[in-house]
C-alpha cells in the first residue's frame, strides 16, 4: 500500500507521517517512511542541490527534471523494492507536487510535467494521497515557528515567497483532489494534531482493508 501526503508549507506532513507509522506498526504492519526530494542517497544529494538553491540558474524546467530525477531513483531504490515486499510505504511529498511547485507556480506546462512524471514514477502510483490543507498563511506562520525551534538561520528557498503563491498552490492541491477524488482525501489540517491524526486514520484504514 502506498500512501503519500501533500500539502503546502506547514501542514503538519511529517509529524502526521510518523503518528500514522507508529499507529500502523502497533497493527502488526510493516511501514516504510520516506520523504521527496529525497528517500535514497542519491535523491538526498539532489535535494541538498535543489532547496539550497544551487539549481536556480539552470531555470524552472532544469530543476523540474532534477526533481524527476531524484524521483526515479527514489522509487527504484526505495519504494518499488518495499511495495513489492508487501509493505506499507507512507511518502511525504510525491508526484502532486511538482504539479503544484513546477506546473502550477513554476509555470510548467502539464503536458511537460505528465511527461516527466511518467518517467519518473515508471508505474508506481500512490494507492492513497492525504493531502492536508490549511490556509496559506496558518501553514507559513508554522513553518516559521518551527525553522526558529530548530535553530535554522533562513528559511529554505522555498519558504521565502509570497503568500499568494502559497494560496495558488492550496487552489491546486485541492484541484488536483477534486479531479482525482479516488485516489485522494482532503484532511482539514488547522485543528489539534490528535484529531488531525484521527481524520487520517479514518482516511487510510478502509484503503488498508481494500
Ligand atoms: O518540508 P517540505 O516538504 O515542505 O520541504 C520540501 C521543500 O521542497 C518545500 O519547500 C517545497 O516547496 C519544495 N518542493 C518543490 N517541488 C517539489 C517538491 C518540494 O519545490 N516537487
Amino acid at each position: 500500500l502506498f500512501v503519500t501526503f501533500e500539502g503546502g508549507e506547514g501542514a503538519g506532513k511529517s509529524t502526521q507521517i510518523r503518528l500514522l507509522a507508529e499507529k500502523l506498526k502497533a497493527l502488526g504492519h510493516t511501514v516504510v517512511t520516506s520523504r521527496e526530494p529525497g528517500g535514497s542517497p542519491s535523491a538526498e544529494a539532489l535535494r541538498h542541490v535543489l532547496l539550497s538553491g544551487a539549481a536556480e540558474p539552470f531555470g524552472v524546467e532544469m530543476e523540474a527534471i532534477l526533481f524527476a530525477a531524484a524521483r526515479n531513483d527514489h522509487v527504484e531504490a526505495l519504494l518499488r523494492p518495499a511495495l513489492l515486499r508487501g509493505e506499507i510505504v507512507l511518502c511525504d511529498r510525491f508526484m502532486d507536487s511538482s504539479r503544484v511547485y513546477q506546473g502550477t507556480t513554476g509555470d510548467l506546462s502539464p503536458a511537460l510535467i505528465d511527461r516527466l512524471q511518467a518517467i519518473a514514477v515508471n508505474g508506481v502510483v500512490p494507492d492513497l494521497t492525504i493531502i492536508l490543507d490549511l490556509p496559506a498563511k496558518l501553514g507559513l506562520a508554522r513553518a516559521k515557528r518551527r525553522a526558529g525551534e530548530l535553530g535554522e538561520v533562513a528559511p529554505d528557498r522555498f519558504e521565502k515567497e509570497k503568500i499568494a503563491i502559497h494560496q495558488r498552490r492550496r487552489e491546486a492541491f485541492l484541484a488536483i483532489a477534486k479531479a482525482e477524488p479516488e485516489r485522494c482525501r482532503v484532511v482539514e489540517a488547522t485543528g489539534g494534531i490528535e484529531e488531525i491524526a484521527e481524520a487520517i486514520f479514518n482516511a487510510v484504514s478502509p484503503v488498508l482493508a481494500k
